[in-house]
């Protein structure tokens, strides 16, 4: 059992708030990721459970123990840092083993646990070589393995994935979610990669300037978005932010009329739309909500992607792989209204 909690936890390096007044509780065998751009306060907040920043002001616990005070070796926390941080001089094996020999785990279950795990990551072939007799993804894999050849009450993972190539990447991710299934133990991740938190989490705390902007499952955090941030930042591609206005219930920008936007007040709003949320028809269709050019084609495999100009930014939605429309062609849109999403402009919180 282990939960994770952060009570009213501050952390400023001089004058700047690197993490804000951060109130969160992790839950026993919880998968939580945090995920947010670069600079948020992820890292940050995750070294402050290893005990490798401490708290400017509040409390962190691990189950009832405050842990602010408790030193990092004692916290029986293993941690994957996106640097490997691997010993130089140690080979594969004694790099996984180091957490058991540093706890004199017996020379039989010392040799098994290492086969297991390094066959886990597909190391088992490597065991005699040193890090630098290995190319980046296998060092990652080195790291990992040394993070799961024990079970630590919190597993804390800071961009494990992020050297990987494409290929690799996927299968890892696929091995965390296996493992994370398997160990049933409580952890941290942080990346600023969406796909990795959508796909991994059990609930996501999307992180901006150093406050959480929203916390939830993947599922409410695209589709029931809060603010402006989190709007933008979950889905590939990005949800179509366009800034207009808004009268008489219908929302405009340039050649866009979107109507249904009558049950709220604000004049300068936000509209957003998902790529796939937006349909291609013809320029003809009498029940569009644009008629413009198209900018760009792009195919991806599994659909296709069109581009159109409006006011001078583009919006990109998501079409059928055999769309046939050409560079130039005009085409109309139809945004579904109960899908789409309005943000006021000032406050940036959602407000349809
Ligand atoms: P990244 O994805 O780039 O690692 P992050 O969200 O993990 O970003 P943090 O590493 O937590 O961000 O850093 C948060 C902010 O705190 C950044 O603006 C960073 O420059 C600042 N910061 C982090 N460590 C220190 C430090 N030791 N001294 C001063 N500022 C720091």
């Amino acid at each position: 059992m282990a939960s994770v909690r952060f009570e009213n936890v501050t952390k400023k390096f001089g004058d700047f708030v690197a993490v804000a007044n951060f109130n969160l509780e992790i839950k026993d065998k919880e998968f939580l990721v945090l995920l947010g751009p670069s600079g948020c306060g992820k890292t940050t907040t995750m070294r402050m459970v290893a005990g490798l920043e401490e708290p400017t002001s509040g409390d962190i616990y691990i189950d009832a123990d405050r842990i602010n005070d408790v030193l990092p070796k004692y916290r029986d926390v293993a941690m994957v840092f996106q640097s490997y941080a691997l010993y130089p001089h140690l080979t594969v094996e004694d790099n996984i083993g180091y957490p058991l020999k540093i706890r004199k785990v017996p020379p039989d279950e010392y040799k098994r646990r290492i086969v297991e795990v390094a066959r886990r990551v597909e190391l088992d072939t490597m065991l005699k070589r040193l890090p630098k007799e290995l190319s980046g993804g296998q060092r990652q894999r080195v790291a990992l393995a040394r993070a799961i050849v024990r079970t630590p009450r919190v597993f804390l993972m800071d961009e494990p994935l992020s050297n990987l190539d494409a290929k690799l990447r996927t299968q890892m991710r696929a091995e965390l979610k296996h493992l994370q299934h398997e160990l049933q133990v409580t952890t941290i991740y942080v990346t600023h990669d969406q796909i990795e938190a959508m796909t991994l989490a059990h609930r996501v705390a999307v992180m901006n300037r150093g406050v959480i902007e929203q916390l939830g499952t993947p599922r409410e955090i695209y589709s029931d978005p809060r603010t402006l941030f989190v709007a933008g930042f979950i889905g590939s591609p990005a949800m179509n932010l366009v800034s207009g206005e808004v009268r008489g219930g219908v929302f405009a920008r340039a050649g866009l009329r979107v109507g249904g936007a009558g049950r709220f007040d604000v004049r300068r709003a936000v509209l957003g739309a998902r790529p796939e949320d937006i349909q291609v028809t013809s320029a003809e269709d009498p029940d569009v909500n644009l008629v413009a050019p198209i900018y760009s084609v792009e195919l991806t495999g599994e659909n296709t992607l069109v581009s159109l100009q409006l006011g001078g930014e583009l919006i990109t939605l998501r079409a059928d792989k055999n769309f046939a429309g050409q560079i130039d062609q005009p085409v109309g849109v139809k945004i579904a209204t109960d899908r789409m999403f309005l943000f006021d402009a000032e406050t940036e919180r959602r407000v349809y």
